[in-house]
């Protein structure tokens, strides 16, 4: 078993102590992770800090260069970043093939919008006194970010912090969910075969309570990114008051579904938002609402989809569906669903569970404040409600303490355009589930979602500060 090193300041370096890391599906040994104690911390933060002025005065064209070399190594890489995925988080390789391509995709962007960071001309003469003055507005890096990020996109969403930081010209500590940290290394890798100079990314693994926290007490950092739950995001708002707070968070996504829809044509789309990557993403679909016409036959092929999901392996190239990330996640997501039947909802598909597998649940007769809708699920479960008028349906999906992003599906244009200016979410796909994301899109939550938004442009406005320039031309 291979022992792992902490990324400091550009060189490989052991840590005290290290822990065993287990694959979730056959709980293999599948290394032993470095544990970052304080000193360990420090010395990373110290590195980053060290290198900020001198990476952050090079050239634009250099920094997307470094970019644009990761994303062509990361081609190269494709098929080892992909089992890396399947075999630390238990994403089925299909699934975890998209996601390297999509990491590509986050770098590729990164390095073109290192290119044309946002900047401003102002009419100063607008306004009385603005006379013979001329304005421009810069963006500039705020400088140490410490970014923690989830176990679920190991690869794509660790791209959505370091991509937009790096392109704007901070420096980086890393600290990826103690169950994968195995892809954090391995781009960490690639950034120092791309030319990064040392100290611009740091990558150091550890629990979150305790080197995660350290990163958010330490005042030399001046971002915190942080992707993951909502339990711990608020944590995160108590502690890191004094500094930039960027806040992605879960969500329990909705969709919206007319009686005008053929529910066949979208019934395999929902079952991919619904049980993809076992319905451990953030815009899973959780509660579907679909006009009572359809309720019936929406039923139907949402089961027949279901179980004709394959499971088994993640690195079975057959399989659709594998185990949930840890057995503590699985039995929480199993009395849940437990707890739903015994209150009264009708299980469309048996809930069975073969190992840390379960199989794809469709529940019906739920209420709101059932767990399997007032919480996150983050598995593979699924509500189905039928409606009668819009407003009521509307009603239902904004029933919720979350919304990242709700989708809708009609071709009726007055339903669409009252659902998505009534539903209060991040974003509303018409004709699509809200599991849908393209990475230079404006992505994040509104309510417990979140703050903030991602996706490339975005991030890196949240991640630079505004600065004002005035001349003022002498008569
Ligand atoms: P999590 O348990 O909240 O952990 C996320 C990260 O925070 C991990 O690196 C974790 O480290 C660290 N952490 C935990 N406690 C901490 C603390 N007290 N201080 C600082 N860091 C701490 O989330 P997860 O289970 O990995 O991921 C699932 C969650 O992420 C879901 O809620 C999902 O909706 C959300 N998510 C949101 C988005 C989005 O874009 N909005 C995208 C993907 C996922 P350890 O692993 O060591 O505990």
């Amino acid at each position: 078993m291979e022992t792992y090193k902490l990324f400091i300041n550009g060189k490989w370096q052991d840590a005290d102590t290290c822990e065993v890391l287990y694959s979730p599906f056959e709980q293999d040994e599948i290394g032993c992770i470095p544990v970052a104690g304080s000193e360990e911390t420090h010395l990373a933060i110290s590195a980053a800090e060290e290198a900020f002025s001198s990476y952050a005065a090079l050239p634009a064209y250099v920094k997307s260069d470094i970019l644009s070399n990761v994303a062509t190594l990361l081609k190269e890489q494709r098929e080892p970043a992909a089992r890396l995925i399947a075999i630390e988080a238990g994403k089925p390789l299909s699934a975890a093939r998209e996601e390297v391509s999509r990491a590509i995709m986050t770098y590729t962007l990164s390095a073109e919008e290192a290119r044309r960071l946002p900047s401003e001309q102002l009419n100063m003469d607008a306004v009385p006194g603005g006379e013979r003055k001329t304005a421009y507005v810069k963006r500039k890096p705020y400088g140490v970010v410490g970014a923690i990020t989830p176990f679920n996109f190991p690869f794509n969403l660790v791209a959505h912090k370091i991509g937009p930081a790096i392109a704007a010209g901070n420096t980086v500590i890393l600290k990826p969910a103690s169950q994968t940290p195995l892809s954090a290394f391995f781009i960490a890798d690639l950034f120092h075969k791309a030319g990064l100079p040392d100290g611009v990314l740091n990558v150091i693994t550890g629990k979150g309570h305790t080197t995660g926290m350290q990163l958010v007490r330490d005042p030399r950092v001046k971002i915190i990114t942080f992707t993951g739950s909502e339990q711990v995001g608020k944590q995160l708002q108590m502690e890191a008051y004094e500094k930039k707070l960027i806040l992605e968070l879960g969500s329990n996504s909705a969709v919206i579904i007319g009686d005008d829809v053929d529910v066949k044509q979208i019934s395999s789309k929902l079952v991919k938002g619904a049980f993809g990557y076992q319905g451990q993403v953030c815009i899973s679909v959780q509660r579907i609402f679909v006009q009572k016409k359809n309720y019936r036959s929406l039923l139907k092929a949402l089961k027949q989809e279901a179980e004709e999901q394959v499971k088994g392996s993640p690195l079975d190239e057959a399989v659709t569906v594998s185990s949930i990330i840890s057995a503590k996640e699985a039995d929480r997501i199993e009395t849940w669903v437990q707890e739903a039947v015994e209150k009264g909802a009708e299980a469309i598909t048996q809930p069975k569970r073969e190992g840390n597998i379960i199989q794809p649940v469709i529940l019906t007769q739920t209420t709101p404040d059932m767990s399997v809708n007032a919480e996150e699920v983050f598995g593979p479960i699924v509500t189905v409600e039928p409606f009668e008028t819009w407003e009521e349906a509307v009603q239902m999906v904004n029933q919720s303490r979350y919304e990242l992003q709700a989708g809708v599906f009609t071709n009726r244009m007055d339903d669409a355009f009252y659902a998505a200016e009534a539903i209060e979410a991040g974003g509303v796909h018409i004709n699509e589930i809200p599991t849908y994301r393209a990475d230079h899109m404006p992505y994040g939550g509104v309510k417990n979602s979140g703050t903030g938004r991602e996706g490339v442009k975005y991030a890196i406005e949240e991640m630079t500060a505004r600065k004002l320039i005035t001349f003022q031309s002498l008569p």
